[in-house]
C-alpha cells in the first residue's frame, strides 16, 4: 500500500533534558526539540494485520492539519517546527475516515464494510488520569516509556495511506451521515471533519460548559477549528457570532458557517480601531458572553479581556510556546473565566458532533476548498504551505 511516512534525524538540542525513556523509545515530548531535517516519503508497505481488537480500515479520506504542515517544515537551525509528542518515522495523519476492510478476532463494535472515523487520542482507559479525570489528558498516552498509547499519525502509524490500523475502541461510526449527505464520497469527507469539529465541541460545551440560547460569541481564527466552532455556536443558539480572521479565503468560509460578523485584524488595524472595540460596538455594549481563542495567537487575551461581558467566558484550543500578560482584575469585575482545552475525546464528543452532522444542524463539509490523490502528497503539502485553504483533503 501507499503511505506517506515522516523521517527526521534524531538531534536532541543542546539545552533539551531528554530523558533516558526518550532516548530508549525514541517517544519524545517536545518534537521540536528533537527531530532535524523532517522529511516526507511517499513508499510502497505492506498492508498491515489486525490483531486482536484492531481494525483495519481503508482511508477514503484524510484532512491536512496544522500540525501535519508543522511537522514537515522546520526552523533555521532545521528543527522541526512541531513542539509536541512524535516518534518517528511516522505515517501522518489522522483527521480521516474510510471503511472496515478486516477486523481482528476481538473485535464487537465494528463489522467489514462500516464507515468510521477515529479519534487521534490514543488513550489508555486505565491509568488514574483515564479513570479519575480525563482521557484527554491520559498519563500513558504521554509517557515516553510506554509505546502502545500515544497519538495517531504523531507516534503511531496514521492515515496518509491507504490501509490504517486503529483499536476499537477509538473508532466511531458513520454510517449515519448517509441520510444526511446521501453519496458516500460525501460522507466520507464529513467524516474526515468530525476531528477537528470535536476539538471545537470539546472546547466550547465540555470544558467551558457551553453557553445560554441568546448569547454572543466571539470566535478568534477561522482555521478548522474556529470555523467548526462557529457553527457549532450558531447551532447551540448564539444570537451574534462574532469572528476574526485574516486570510480572504477563510473569512468568506466563516461567513458561510454562520458567523454573523466577521472583522479582519489588519484591516481594523489600518482604520485605528481595535478588535476590542469593535465586539463591543456590534454587541452594543455588552461584550461576549464566550470567546473561543482558535488563532494560536495568545497575545489575543487583551482583546477578550476587554470585550468580555459579565459573567463571560474565555476557551482556549490555540496553541503557542509563549507567556503572554493577562489582567486577572478583569476575572474579578466581570465575572469571568478562562478553561485551557486539549483534545476531543470522552464524554461522547464524537458521538454528539457525528449526530450535529448527521442531522443537518452543523455542515462544516463546506471548509474543504482543495482536493489531491494521496500520490500527489507533495503538490498538496506545497499547497498547503501557502496557507489560502480552507481545508485540503487527500483521498487515497
Ligand atoms: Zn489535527
Ligand atoms: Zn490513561
Amino acid at each position: 500500500m501507499l503511505a506517506a511516512v515522516l523521517y527526521a534525524d534524531f538531534d536532541p538540542r543542546r539545552g533539551y533534558a531528554i530523558s533516558r525513556d526518550e532516548v530508549a523509545s525514541r517517544k519524545v515530548r517536545e518534537g521540536s526539540s528533537v527531530w532535524r531535517n523532517p522529511r516526507l516519503r511517499l513508499e510502497e508497505r505492506d498492508i498491515p494485520k489486525p490483531r486482536g481488537r484492531e481494525v483495519l480500515i481503508r482511508v477514503k479520506a484524510v484532512g491536512i492539519c496544522g500540525s501535519d504542515i508543522h511537522m514537515v517544515e522546520s526552523d533555521s537551525e532545521g528543527y522541526m517546527l512541531y513542539p509536541g509528542l512524535t516518534r518517528l518515522p511516522v505515517v501522518l495523519g489522522h483527521e480521516f475516515s474510510g471503511i472496515v476492510e478486516e477486523v481482528g478476532g476481538g473485535v464487537r463494535s465494528v463489522k467489514p464494510g462500516d464507515m468510521v472515523t477515529s479519534e487521534e487520542m490514543l488513550w489508555c482507559g486505565e491509568c488514574l488520569i483515564c479513570r479519575s479525570i480525563d482521557v484527554n489528558h491520559c498519563t500513558r498516552l504521554n509517557d515516553p516509556g510506554d509505546l502502545e498509547f500515544g497519538e495517531l499519525g504523531f507516534t503511531h502509524d496514521g492515515a496518509m495511506a491507504e490501509y490504517v490500523v486503529v483499536h476499537e475502541k477509538y473508532l466511531w461510526s458513520i454510517n449515519s451521515l448517509l441520510d444526511r449527505y446521501r453519496s458516500e464520497d460525501r460522507v466520507f469527507e464529513a467524516g474526515s471533519l468530525v476531528e477537528p469539529a470535536s476539538v471545537a465541541y470539546r472546547a466550547i460545551f465540555n470544558r467551558a460548559g457551553g453557553f445560554d440560547p441568546g448569547s454572543y460569541v466571539a470566535v478568534w481564527g477561522a482555521g478548522p477549528i474556529g470555523l467548526s466552532a462557529i457553527a457549532l455556536a450558531k447551532t447551540a443558539g448564539a444570537s451574534r457570532v462574532i469572528a476574526f480572521e485574516v486570510s480572504s479565503i477563510r473569512i468568506e468560509l466563516a461567513r458561510s458557517m454562520g458567523a454573523d460578523y466577521v472583522f479582519n485584524p489588519i484591516e481594523l488595524e489600518r482604520m485605528g480601531v481595535q478588535p476590542w472595540e469593535k465586539i463591543i460596538e456590534v454587541t452594543d455594549g455588552w461584550g461576549v458572553d464566550l470567546h473561543v481563542e482558535a488563532s494560536g495567537v495568545p497575545e489575543l487575551l487583551t482583546q477578550m479581556e476587554r470585550s468580555l461581558a459579565i459573567g463571560g467566558k474565555i476557551a482556549w484550543i490555540g496553541r503557542a510556546p509563549r507567556s503572554v500578560s493577562m489582567y486577572p482584575e478583569i476575572f474579578q469585575v466581570r465575572r469571568g473565566q478562562i478553561y485551557g482545552s486539549q483534545g476531543h475525546s470522552g464524554w461522547g464528543i464524537f458521538r454528539n458532533v457525528i449526530r450535529l452532522m448527521s442531522s443537518g444542524s452543523i455542515d462544516t463539509t463546506k471548509m474543504i476548498t482543495s482536493r489531491f490523490r494521496l500520490s500527489e502528497i507533495f503538490k498538496a503539502f506545497e499547497r498547503a504551505r501557502q496557507r489560502v485553504d480552507g481545508k485540503i483533503t487527500l483521498k487515497p
